[in-house]
């Protein structure tokens, strides 16, 4: 029996060291990894720049209270700032915190402007924006729900993609919209370029805030740095985490002028968000992504990714149904069960997970090459041969 409480089910192997997109498990195998930590390992493993980069800060700073001026901090958030929508940044430690903070932004916004009744939120089903108490209901998935009420309330939702149900779910009470630009839990659905542009629309004719939540679609997997980027939208309110830190836990969430007005000292908090050792690892991943031509890997990788997948569809009717995503963000729907499929992807040393929808998730790390892509395919192609 485990020491640790029960709430994976996990498989059984585990690793010990990574290198780029690979993995070498405690038995001596390695794994092709299209997993990252779930979207997390954007730069692979044990990135040289981020090696060096928490050695050097291990034996300056680890940890100062936000009672304190964190220059890290303020570099990181500057960095943000300058290279999208927002205006201010608070850090976290996760998705879900971000999130969580998200909303309480967007409530404490329409409070200080003397509508404190404008205080609910329009979700989507299939949306997973975390498991703290509010996120977890934000969601409302009901496996996920079950057994943790009473409900938290504050949130309507409707289905994905049916806009008069969103219209129609829009009152005086309604305060903001929140979506992932790309559902990724939920089944790498992309929301189509068009929409997101009548969803800011909707949200500016009705007084409401836009929260796109990039947990998981951000910091460039999409091919931009933000996936709602693609669309030439700008929302108010961005929860991120992933990601940002390459594998140390960073979440933050990024606010317009606007959306933060409400947001003053002692509304919110973290004892260790934005930390000297989190933020230096932070600024050294945007060393990286911001580099000439990454998000241009990114695009080609993802795209090259993509055309394949189509092709093996093509080849195999009866096992792909759908092939969907943007950038190194990919979903391939399956006619044959997921979990079947991704145990034979693991058995010929390739990691993928999996989503709703009956969807393999492929989220490989950001720097992949064409031959780690072709590698891939060539597995993705054997498991379908070994099908028939
Ligand atoms: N939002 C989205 C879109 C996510 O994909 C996730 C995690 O998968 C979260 C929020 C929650 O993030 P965390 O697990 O870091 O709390």
């Amino acid at each position: 029996m485990s020491a640790i409480l029960g709430t994976y089910a996990r498989r059984s192997i585990s690793f010990s060291h990574g290198k780029g997109c690979y993995l070498y498990s405690t038995n001596d195998e390695k794994y092709l990894d299209f997993v990252s930590g779930i979207a997390v390992n954007s730069l692979g493993h044990c990135h040289d720049h981020l090696v060096q980069t928490i050695k050097n800060q291990a034996e300056k700073l680890w940890h100062v209270s936000n009672a304190f001026e964190i220059p890290e901090q303020e570099k990181l958030a500057q960095r943000l700032v300058e290279n999208t929508f927002a205006d201010h940044v608070i850090f976290m430690n996760s998705g879900a915190e971000a999130t969580e903070a998200s909303i309480k932004i967007a409530r404490k916004y329409f409070f200080e402007k003397g509508k404190p009744e404008k205080n609910r939120i329009i979700t989507f089903k299939g949306a997973f924006h975390g498991r703290t108490l509010a996120s977890l209901f934000a969601a409302n998935n009901p496996e996920h729900i079950k057994g943790f009420g009473p409900t938290v309330d504050g949130f309507d939702q409707v289905d994905f993609g049916d806009h008069d149900a969103l219209k129609k779910a829009i009152n005086k009470n309604t305060a903001a919209v929140m979506v992932e630009s790309i559902l990724g839990e939920g089944g790498i659905k992309v929301i189509p370029e068009q929409c997101l542009v009548g969803l800011r629309k909707l949200c500016d004719e009705n007084d409401l805030l836009l929260i796109l939540d990039e947990v998981q679609c951000g910091i460039g997997r999409s091919g931009k740095f933000f996936a709602f980027e693609w669309s030439g939208i700008k929302p108010d309110i961005v929860p991120i985490a992933k990601g940002i830190g390459g594998g140390f836990p960073i979440g933050a969430c990024l606010v317009n002028q606007k959306a933060a007005s409400g947001m003053k000292p002692g509304t919110h908090g973290s004892t260790f968000g934005g930390n000297p050792l989190a933020m230096s690892i932070g600024n050294s991943v945007l060393d990286i992504i911001f580099e000439k031509g990454f998000l241009d890997n990114v695009v080609k990788q993802g795209n090259y990714l993509q055309s394949e997948l189509i092709k093996i569809k093509e080849r195999f009717p009866n096992i792909l149904e759908e092939v969907r995503g943007k950038g190194l963000l990919r979903g391939i729907k399956l006619k044959v069960d997921n979990v079947e499929f991704l145990n034979k992807l693991f058995e010929n040393k390739m990691l993928a997970v999996k989503a709703s929808e009956n969807v393999i998730r492929l989220l490989p790390p950001l720097i992949i090459s064409k031959q780690e892509v072709d590698e891939a395919i060539s597995i993705i192609e054997k498991v379908c041969q070994s099908f028939k």
